[in-house]
């Protein structure tokens, strides 16, 4: 090992480190400060007809083959809009993605469900918590198209937030590591018209905004933001029920500020590993986000007045600028000679890709689920065009100690 990347790690012990005193820490995790770059994984899913999709009539537009991953959208036959003028003509479209997830028709032997949809990507994520990087799932698609289906699920059918959650903890209480110590924290916030609320502290009125702040050692951070100590996946669920309720709920979805606001949930993870032979000890940081974000087809909402232009312009910009913010990173011509991608990138530019920053370009392993509805040409090949840019990003993760 490199002295200088030791003498990076965070020893809570004054004497000086030595390298064989590190040695049996190499069985917890892979070399320390060793870059691993990759690219953005993108997974996109595909949801059953809602009831009254189904009344409609609704027919399915979307393809997906299991052995190639490739996901085809397949241009409507009935080709008017809402004014009953003929459509310009629309086209097959075909993407090919780390996952395709077909989730549309039960019956079909390829249905993706979500033991599927964790197992099959979502899982590994969290290996690589316990490795030391931190990570990064959102979720991205119009509304109703099964982000928090994906992400939150149903009681009775748990999403990747609380199986991921679960598995945490049953990792830490019977398959702990030797002489390590476990502390896990999460806090919940939400990005509603570029403010962020604590979801983890009661609704006051006025609202109480937090300030977004950077630092050399932190990074990209939320000032007085609750981080809350959770011993088991039931302190998890009691907080996370806590901070849905402390979302502002109205009566439609389709109206709804859940519908409207970015929901990140964060999940903090502290190893702190004793050695037998010294009294060093070796701390290892985690953090893994968990993002639902608003509905995409907010990002071009135009017909709006008054609050709803409001607030239809501010996710316009955190969704406009995570595009741009996307389209800046997957540009090849970022890594050519004398560019600065500190300079080109517009993470500052709205409240969520500021808080994004180290997710999306930088220190994390980070993994994008498109949802897709089964029967909306316009929305789903905009979600896929985004998802297709993502795939492009590459970030490039090292272990946090
Ligand atoms: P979004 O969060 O994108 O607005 P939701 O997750 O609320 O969308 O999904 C809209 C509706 O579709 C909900 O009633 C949800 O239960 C249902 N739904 C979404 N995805 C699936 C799926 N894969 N299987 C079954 N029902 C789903």
């Amino acid at each position: 090992m490199d002295p200088r990347l030791y003498a990076s790690l965070h020893h809570t012990s004054a004497s000086a480190p030595s390298l064989r005193a590190s040695e049996p820490y190499h069985m917890m995790a892979p070399p320390v400060g060793i870059d691993d770059p990759g690219n953005v994984k993108v997974v996109v899913r595909c949801r059953a007809f809602l009831q009254r999709e189904r009344d409609k009539g609704a027919q399915c537009l979307i393809r997906m083959d299991p052995a190639t991953q490739k996901t085809i959208l397949l241009a409507p036959t009935t080709d008017l809009d809402e004014n009953a003028n003929l459509r310009r003509t629309l086209e097959d479209k075909e993407f090919t993605f780390d996952k395709s997830f077909w989730s549309h028709d039960e019956a079909d032997p390829h249905y993706a469900h979500q033991e599927d949809v964790y197992r099959s990507f979502a899982e590994e994520f969290l290996d690589h918590n316990f490795d030391g990087y931190h990570t990064c799932i959102f979720a991205y698609g119009q509304t109703g198209s099964g982000k928090s289906y994906t992400m939150m699920g149903t009681p009775d059918q748990p999403g990747l937030i609380p199986r991921t959650c679960v598995e945490l903890f049953e990792r830490i209480h019977q398959e702990p590591a030797p002489n390590t110590n476990y502390h896990v924290h999460v806090s919940y916030f939400e990005v509603y018209n570029e403010h962020v609320r604590d979801l983890l502290q009661p609704k006051t009125n006025p609202p109480m905004y937090l300030k977004i702040r950077e630092s050399q050692t932190e990074g990209v951070y939320v000032q007085g933001l609750t981080e809350a100590e959770v011993k088991s996946y039931a302190d998890v669920e009691r907080l996370m029920r806590l901070g849905d309720m402390s979302r502002t709920v109205a009566s439609t979805k389709m109206n709804d500020t859940s519908s409207r606001s970015h929901a990140v949930f964060t999940i903090r993870l502290k190893q702190i590993q004793h050695s037998l032979l010294s009294d060093q000890t070796i701390e290892r940081t985690a953090r893994m986000r968990l993002v639902d974000l608003a509905g995409s087809e907010r990002a071009k909402s135009t017909e709006a007045t008054g609050q709803r232009l409001k607030e239809g312009g501010q996710i316009n910009k955190s969704l406009t600028t995570l595009g741009r913010v996307i389209a800046a990173l997957a540009d090849p011509r970022r890594h050519g000679k004398g560019r600065k991608p500190r300079d080109i990138v517009p993470y500052r530019d709205s409240v969520l890709t500021w808080l994004l920053k180290d997710s999306l370009g930088g220190n994390s392993k980070t993994a994008m689920v498109a949802c897709i509805a089964p029967s909306d040409y316009e929305e789903t090949l905009s979600t896929l065009r985004y998802a297709d840019q993502a795939k492009r990003i590459r970030t490039r993760a090292s272990v946090n100690e």
